[in-house]
């Protein structure tokens, strides 16, 4: 899906909009694939409120409480989300991943996999699928056991090196988790861990846009790129920064992107099928900066670019309205 499309169609992109597995920590073979933009919120609601009474509602009686063990993000937008969950889902017979690479080949129609080894190998294959490798997806995984199968990767499945993984595997659900538990939610739940990474990510993201906006403000407000050398409008361009601190390079979103587009062994993995289509992707997956020389992922470029932008129009409106 990345393959033809339009840089501007690839930019309205949500805040962590992720593909989660939940594990029944009663029934260690109970799996739930779903998607969500908040993936704290979501756990709570899967393991329910408990009324004022103290009575639990019993949804999926026996499961609970859930765990969430692994947490995909980085989708440029809710549908690739929802595609990467519709295909995870449905694994034995997705078209994103090709029948000689199934893990069932139509024996047993069985969602997502049997056991968890299958089941996170269908992961891995939607991760180096065509439709979802240059997307700059990232992991978490919130649990050992996950981890290590994650690690021993039974069925041999090599993702894209850039596919990062954020582990956060310390078992945080206990005295300090509290809050979360007291009357409300089922005791279990991973709460404080997956409330951690969704304040890390979102604090990751915060510094990085404040950090771009010191930049512009350091230059007047006026951003030229560092490619073409030209004013870039903020009104009918996006201005993309490099992602360091240190670095005050700016460009233009196309000049960038041709730029990264051109760096062929950090785009490209020679697959035949690549060679023979005549289709060439136009958004890339990492480049480096032409300043400091240092990688850039365009996801998280593009990411910050979108959060800068939205902050630099909101404070305008509201000095506007003073
Ligand atoms: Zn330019
Ligand atoms: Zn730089």
């Amino acid at each position: 899906m990345s393959q033809g499309k339009c840089i501007s169609d690839e930019i309205k992109m949500p805040q962590l909009y992720g593909v989660y597995l939940l594990r029944s920590l009663r029934k260690k073979n109970s799996f739930y694939i779903g998607s969500t933009p908040d993936p704290y919120r979501r756990l709570r609601q899967h393991n329910g409120e408990l009324t004022r009474g103290g009575a639990y509602r019993t949804k999926r009686n026996g499961f609970r409480p859930w765990k969430m063990v692994l947490f995909v993000y980085g989708f440029p937008s809710n549908v690739s989300a929802l595609q990467f969950e519709h295909a995870w889902q449905h694994a034995y017979q997705t078209r994103h991943i090709p029948v000689c690479k199934r893990r069932h080949n139509g024996k047993r129609h069985t969602g997502s996999g049997t056991s968890v080894d299958e089941k996170l190998a269908n992961c891995r294959l939607l991760l180096c699928s065509d439709s979802f490798k240059r997307l700059g997806i990232q992991i978490a995984v919130f649990d050992k056991e996950i981890y290590q199968v994650w690690i021993k990767n039974k069925f041999h499945i090599l993702i894209p090196d850039y596919v990062h993984m954020n582990i956060r595997i310390e078992d945080l659900h206990t005295e300090e988790d509290k809050d979360d538990n007291d009357a409300c939610f089922i005791k279990g739940g991973n709460y404080l861990q997956i409330k951690q990474f969704k304040e890390s990510v979102y604090a990751s993201e915060e510094e990085l846009k404040s950090d771009s906006i010191a930049k512009t403000k350091m230059s007047n407000m006026t951003n030229s790129c560092s490619i073409c050398a030209k004013e870039i409008d903020q009104k009918l361009d996006l201005v993309v920064y490099c992602i360091y601190k240190d670095c005050l390079a700016t460009y233009d979103l196309k000049c960038w992107a041709q730029s990264m587009l051109n760096e062929k062994q950090l785009n490209e993995e020679n697959n035949e099928k690549q060679k023979q289509s005549s289709i060439k992707p136009i958004i890339p997956i990492r480049g480096h900066c032409l300043k400091c020389k240092r990688v850039n992922f365009w996801n998280t470029v593009i990411r910050n670019a979108l959060h800068v932008k939205d902050e630099l129009q909101s404070t305008q409106s509201s000095q506007l309205d003073e």
